[in-house]
């Protein structure tokens, strides 16, 4: 690196003196790391408590994957960077447009600056889905487990990922996507040992199983090993989620969900507003498009104030807010967000109409995310931090800041 420093969106991050790994657990409820390590299975994060430091962030609201992983990686919220869900209704296009394209993120990351100041950068997603908007502008090596076998040179800065991992290209729908980042990152930390690494993995197994269940143990006893192998390696490790999980059911396993559009019909008119679900994505198998976030689009004949107490009416929701109150409050984007943003309590989703959502991938009780009831995540690393500022609220996109500027 050709300088001691780096500064992006008004943050300054040191320039690291030993590869730094900065991993987001998708859907990594803190409870699930408490769970794992009671039950024995998460030996080398257990051994943090005592020789790195533990702390409780809160992620962006809406609690969904995109507007925190670019968080994290730009060190800023989604007011800044521009990402606040999968998807966003465009006014005057008369769509519903999808934000996966870089083109709709409107900040630098800490990653590309890195990567132009001369350091050695890699990024390794689950799913392709991030991958074009977290490599945005970025020289250096990025590609996803999904599409591992179709990495190159030129357009991933790395060839015959699968050889090097030792092991074939797992399912989207599985635990190994997961694993396999984990696999790459040794091997790069082994073969290339990149000044930065950023880590994200998919939350299949979460949306399946409750903290401390045998699927999530195995899970995190996975994680465990290869986190050992990179603190071994000598990698200063953070940890971090994008946003936590939780039962989204009665008692009986039976999903809690409010069809909002339904309900907004039955008493507006068909069209007199739109509910968009931000969380909606090509991989809806595990979660069928529902989670704890809506925005409302309003028309003339739907006035906020009169929909506004009709939605906070309903069962299960927590909060209801007018536009600018919610951009404020959790530092959105007010061009990418609906007339009112509805976010319902933590054992309760939202749907559209019951007709548009297929829980028939569904094989296990509803478990999803995207409220307030979600955003407290792990911030753990394997280094201590000796001079933390007293009282500070710590956020996920904090990580990068946490390990650069704080650790020892
Ligand atoms: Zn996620």
């Amino acid at each position: 690196m050709n300088a001691d420093s780096i500064t992006v969106n008004g943050r300054s991050y040191r320039a690291p003196t030993r590869p730094l790994v900065v991993v987001c657990v998708d859907g990594c409820e803190p409870e699930y790391i408490n769970q794992a390590i009671g039950s024995g299975r998460a030996p080398f994060i257990a051994a943090l408590r005592e020789k790195g430091t533990c702390l409780t962030a809160d992620c962006v609201v809406p609690s969904f994957t995109n507007p925190n992983n670019l968080s994290i990686v730009t060190g800023a919220p989604p007011s800044v960077h521009g990402i606040c869900g999968n998807y966003f209704w465009d006014r005057d296009a008369g769509a519903e447009v999808m934000m996966n394209d870089p083109k709709y993120l409107r900040a630098g990351t800490i990653l590309a600056a890195f990567a132009s100041a001369g350091a050695s950068v890699a990024v390794v997603t689950a799913k392709d889905k991030l991958r074009a908007l977290l490599g945005h502008r970025m020289a250096g090596i990025c590609f996803s487990s999904e599409r591992a076998a179709e990495a190159t040179v030129a357009a991933n800065g790395i060839a015959g990922v699968p050889a090097m991992v030792g092991m074939p290209v797992p399912s989207v729908y599985s635990a190994e996507l997961s694993e396999f980042v984990f696999a790459a990152g040794v091997k790069l930390l082994e073969q290339k040992r990149p000044d930065v690494m950023y880590l994200s993995t998919t939350d299949y197994v979460q949306h399946k199983a409750a903290p401390g269940v045998g699927a999530a143990n195995d899970f995190y006893a996975m994680m465990d090993r290869y986190l050992g192998e990179l603190d071994a390696l000598g990698a200063t490790v953070v940890l971090t989620a994008d946003h936590g999980m939780n039962a989204k059911t009665d008692a009986f396993g039976r999903p809690n969900i409010v069809f909002l559009q339904d309900a907004l019909d039955r008493a507006y008119g068909a069209g007199a507003t739109r509910v968009i679900l931000p969380i909606t994505d090509p991989y809806v198998v595990h979660h069928g498009a529902l989670g704890s976030f809506a925005t409302v689009y309003l028309s003339s004949s739907a006035p906020a104030r009169d929909v506004s107490e009709k939605i906070a009416g309903l069962p299960g929701i927590e909060l209801v807010l007018p536009r600018a109150v919610a951009c404020a409050r959790f530092e959105l984007p007010e061009d990418r967000v609906g007339d009112l943003v509805v976010v319902s309590e933590r054992l309760t989703v939202i749907g559209t109409s019951a007709g548009r959502h297929d829980l028939s991938g569904l094989d296990a009780p509803l478990r999803s995310h995207g409220g307030v009831s979600e955003q407290r995540v792990p911030l753990i690393a394997n280094r201590k931090a000796p001079e933390l500022p007293a009282g500070r609220r710590w956020r996920n996109f904090d990580a990068f800041e946490l390990a650069l500027n704080y650790l020892q």
